[in-house]
């Protein structure tokens, strides 16, 4: 077995226990692989291991993997910060966007995806981690924008994504996660998705209620920003 098939059976096995632990279905949890910064080459061993979803932080660096991967069936996702001037491209090329933290970013998405493709995959990123964190919506906010955003025509709300500020602290991770759930059910929307939960911290997300989690280097190993 490759390494990466390795850490996807070591992940496999991490997932199961945590969601038995909690009486979840280990199938009600899935693995996205978050692959910024690693070669298509790891994303087909990946593929050849069984997995099927991608997650990428930065646009070009995910339209050349796409091109270099068109042989293959991958579901896409966009996970990273979005500027407005990319949204016309995240729209055509991905199935997921689960990054949005504001309205305009989710009208735009919604004009221009095209009219052929479904609708596109859409979690709202919240921040539950207050000061500690720049990106995603503030608590306060998310009612509104999530209302607003359910009535895109060419956008589907599936729920809520959070980037809680790392700690190895199970209580706090934890919390964090439970926050994110919380909110989630407050909305009173009919979502499915919980996207939370990354590398060391995927046991308490999926406590939680995670659906997604997005794992990169317990799966393809450190990133290297130096030499992508
Ligand atoms: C990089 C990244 C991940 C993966 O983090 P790891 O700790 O390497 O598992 C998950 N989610 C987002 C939004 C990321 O940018």
């Amino acid at each position: 077995m490759s390494t990466i098939a390795e850490n996807i059976s070591t992940l496999a096995e991490r997932i199961r226990s945590a969601a038995q632990a909690v009486q979840r279905d280990p199938a009600s949890v899935g693995l996205l692989a978050v692959s910024k910064t690693k070669p298509a080459s790891d994303l087909r061993e990946a593929y050849d291991a069984g997995l099927r979803d991608f997650g990428e932080n930065y646009l070009q660096e995910a339209l050349g993997k796409q091109a270099e991967l068109s042989d293959l069936p991958l579901i896409w996702h966009f996970i990273g910060p979005i500027q407005s001037n990319k949204t016309r491209a995240i729209a055509e090329h991905f199935a997921w966007v689960h990054s949005v933290d504001r309205l305009k970013i989710a009208q735009r998405l919604s004009e221009q995806r095209p009219p052929e493709l479904p609708p596109l995959n859409i979690c709202i990123q919240v921040n539950v981690s207050g000061e500690a964190s720049k990106s995603g919506c503030s608590p306060e906010d998310l009612p509104a924008l999530a209302q607003a955003i359910s009535a895109l025509p060419n956008l589907k709300l599936r729920g809520l994504m959070a980037i809680p500020e790392p700690t190895d602290d199970r209580d706090e991770q934890n919390a964090s996660f439970a926050a994110v759930s919380t909110l989630q059910a407050q909305l009173g929307l009919p979502l499915d998705t919980l996207s939370m939960g990354m590398s060391h911290d995927l046991e308490a997300a999926i406590a939680q209620g995670a659906t997604w989690v997005r794992i990169g280097t317990a799966l393809f190993g450190a990133r290297n920003y130096g030499q992508p």
